[in-house]
């Protein structure tokens, strides 16, 4: 598979038992169908996101991409529980293309509301 964002390689990679495309130039990431939910809830998954934010800033702007899989174009996405994340999703075969540190930026804070969610409930 190639890149969408910079026709680099995407050699595959495992986490857990999860597998993951990885870009060898823009160290973005392609997660298919369901892939990103079950590797978010791995331990230390946010291990596979070895890119620099710098370098994931640098290709955040490139957002007029076809999916690799299929070809169809991608669609602009924002997580609603964290707007200033932005993805490409592809309507077809529902796999995200992350740019470098946005999946430690995920992670991240889907933990921490995890647990604001938590206490929130504790307190009512
Ligand atoms: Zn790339
Ligand atoms: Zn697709």
């Amino acid at each position: 598979m190639l890149c969408p964002k910079c026709n680099g390689k995407m050699p595959t990679i495992m986490y857990g038992s999860i597998y993951v495309e990885r870009c060898v130039e823009c160290r973005g990431l392609w997660f298919d169908l369901l892939e990103l939910e079950h590797m978010a809830a791995i331990e230390g998954s946010e291990a596979i996101d070895i890119g620099s934010e710098e370098l994931g800033k640098r290709f955040r702007d490139v957002d007029d991409i076809d999916c690799p899989h299929c070809s169809s174009p991608m669609l602009k996405m924002v997580d609603s529980r964290q707007p200033h994340i932005w993805y490409e999703g592809c309507p077809s075969c529902f796999g995200v293309f992350f740019d470098a540190g946005e999946f430690r930026d995920y992670k991240e804070k889907t933990v921490l509301d995890f647990f604001r969610d938590l206490f929130a409930k504790e307190r009512m």
